[in-house]
């Protein structure tokens, strides 16, 4: 990694820290070291899986699948065009799905007769918001997340989700020598690129 200086106009800026570097000095153009490189990519990465709601983002188990039928088959069923086009499929729970029941904020106040539960999609490690990091969460679960982390990886990947396959030894490595998840995920993905 290169000391901070202050920006010149021949100093770019690393595209992950707010280190500035000479451009002959880059790793890939825009970073000032690997590890901000992989700290970019595994950042990529973790948004892409936030924003997939089949994976709990705290321990990365798969807490639901979608299917999609044919859009023949739903035609047959008599499912209008305009919903065909917008149907992402039907979503199915897996072993790790735990449902909870939550009552909407605005019947909070209502007696309980008047009051609709509604049925919320929780993850086997016990996170309710599945799109968030729950850092205690994750403590608990231990190595069991890296495992699930590269099994998430793998379908994203299989999905052609992500541009590149996950290794688990770079994955691990990254853990035990940065500390840092991020980092470790882009070097699983983008190790030897
Ligand atoms: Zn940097
Ligand atoms: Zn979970």
């Amino acid at each position: 990694m290169t000391t901070a200086t202050s920006p010149t106009p021949e100093n770019v800026e690393c595209g992950q820290c707010d280190d500035h570097f000479q451009p002959h000095a880059s790793v890939k153009g825009s970073y000032c070291s690997r590890a901000c490189y992989h700290k970019d990519k595994g950042n990529n990465a973790l948004a892409q899986i936030q924003n997939d709601h089949r994976f709990c983002s705290t321990c990365f188990r798969q807490v639901k699948t979608v299917a999609r039928p044919d859009d023949d088959q739903l035609r047959d069923i008599g499912v209008p065009k305009t919903i065909r086009e917008t149907f992402a499929g039907y979503q199915y729970s897996t072993d790790a799905t735990v449902f909870g029941e939550d009552i909407r904020p605005s019947e909070r106040h209502e007696s309980p007769a008047r009051q609709k539960t509604r049925r919320s999609w929780g993850c086997q490690c016990g996170a309710i918001d599945l799109r968030g990091r729950d850092r205690t969460l994750e403590s608990v679960e231990g190595g069991a997340v890296l495992l699930n982390l590269l099994r998430c990886l793998a379908t994203l990947y299989q999905d052609e989700a992500i541009a590149h396959a996950p290794s688990l030894e770079a994955l691990f490595d990254g853990v035990r020598e940065s500390g840092d998840l991020e980092q470790a995920i882009g070097r699983s993905l983008y190790g030897s690129a």
